[in-house]
């Protein structure tokens, strides 16, 4: 019998977040670019690459990722978000159509190199700008220069269009500054190029409109996601894409004192029984959710109790004296967000979503 730990991913729930993601940017006419990197946040880039079809483009980290959506037969724009990184790699870009960011001079040096002698097809390109973040982009007195460059390669044909990006650090803080900051470094950097600009990401799109220009970037509103502290996805009025799930295979008895799992963590205060449920930290459920960890028993709220171990966990069934072996216990989804579990692991929903592992049985609804 294969394990019963499935993700069910709701597809109509995808195409929900998409249109509230449109509803807020739409306001200001900004197209939409569905971030689905990481295999969609671990949904499933397939599937949801279909669902989301009428996003206006696709966002990926790798060209392999965009080699995945170009074979579900889409012909969205698709933009490498981390850009290129080899020779190599242009002339797959053209081969497949995709749009690269451009955050580093080397990419311009070999754009150069790669440009000479050859009549392909432009590639797109998307000028990054770091604005504060410090991560990927020019330096703002370095980013005039890098645009200089880019508009001599349009001129031979080498590069096609020319858009401009930014990266926030930190636009799910409301009280924060940087944000604002950023926004304006951005403007100022910018001024006089006549481009589209791409800002804000799914924070931003939720809570700062100033930034929405002409693309957005949402990757975890899509899937329901928030990592605003203390918020869930449904508070803004996305839905939960993903629900994860499994069955009691054991109900034990166990006497007050008993030590339950690993290193005794958790020690019952009284005769109690005690589910185990067929989900663990290898399907990507994390060990370092605590005892106390909300899940839910054929829909009612209990406690995870004792450590997470790789196959199984231990759930605390007081007051729940109808569970039986083979019962749906839910990790996430529906009535129990993500980001109430990432909080109790000291992350964030994302982090969880990615880390499902490839045992776990994938169900479209
Ligand atoms: C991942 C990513 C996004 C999407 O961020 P969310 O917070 O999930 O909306 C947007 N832009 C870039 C460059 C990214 O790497």
């Amino acid at each position: 019998m294969s394990r019963a730990t499935t993700a069910t991913i709701h597809l109509d729930a995808l195409r929900h977040n998409l249109s509230v993601v449109r509803q807020q940017a739409g306001t200001h006419g900004a197209r939409v670019i569905a971030v689905v990197k990481a295999d969609a946040y671990g949904h499933g880039l397939e599937r949801v690459a279909s669902a989301l079809a009428g996003a206006d483009a696709f966002g990926v980290a790798s060209i392999d990722d965009a080699q995945r959506i170009r074979a579900t037969g889409s012909s969205h724009p698709i933009l490498l978000l981390s850009g290129f990184d080899e020779l190599t790699d242009l002339a797959l870009l053209q081969d497949l159509r995709i749009d690269s960011v451009i955050h580093h001079a080397t990419q311009i040096d070999m754009l150069e190199h790669h440009g000479r002698g050859t009549s392909a097809r432009p590639i797109n390109v998307w000028l990054k700008l770091d604005s504060g973040m410090h991560r990927l982009g020019f330096a703002p007195d370095d980013l005039l220069p890098a645009y200089q460059r880019l508009r001599a390669l349009q001129q031979q044909g080498t590069v096609g269009n020319i858009a401009l990006l930014n990266h926030f650090a930190a636009s799910e803080e409301l009280d924060n500054p940087v944000t604002q900051a950023q926004m304006e470094i951005f403007d100022r950097a910018t001024t006089g190029i006549i481009a589209d600009r791409s800002l804000a990401n799914s924070a931003a799109i939720l809570s700062w409109p100033q930034s929405h220009r002409q693309w957005v970037r949402a990757g975890g509103a899509l899937y329901g996601q928030t990592v605003m502290a203390g918020k869930c996805g449904a508070d803004f009025g996305l839905r939960p894409v993903m629900t994860l799930s499994t069955r009691l295979i054991a109900i034990n008895h166990v006497a007050k004192g008993g030590a339950v799992g690993y290193n005794g963590t958790f020690v019952c205060p009284e005769d109690m029984r005690v589910g185990v449920a067929a989900i663990g930290y290898g399907d990507g459920y994390p060990r370092a959710a605590p005892s106390g960890t909300p899940v839910l028993v054929n829909g009612k709220k209990c406690s995870l109790i004792g450590r997470v171990s790789m196959d199984l966990m231990t759930i605390d069934l007081r007051g729940l004296d109808a569970a039986q072996v083979g019962d749906e216990v839910v990790l996430w989804g529906g009535e129990l967000p993500v980001e109430v579990i990432a909080a109790q692991a000291n992350t964030i929903s994302y982090e969880l979503t990615c880390s499902i592992t490839r045992r776990v049985r994938f169900v479209d609804a």
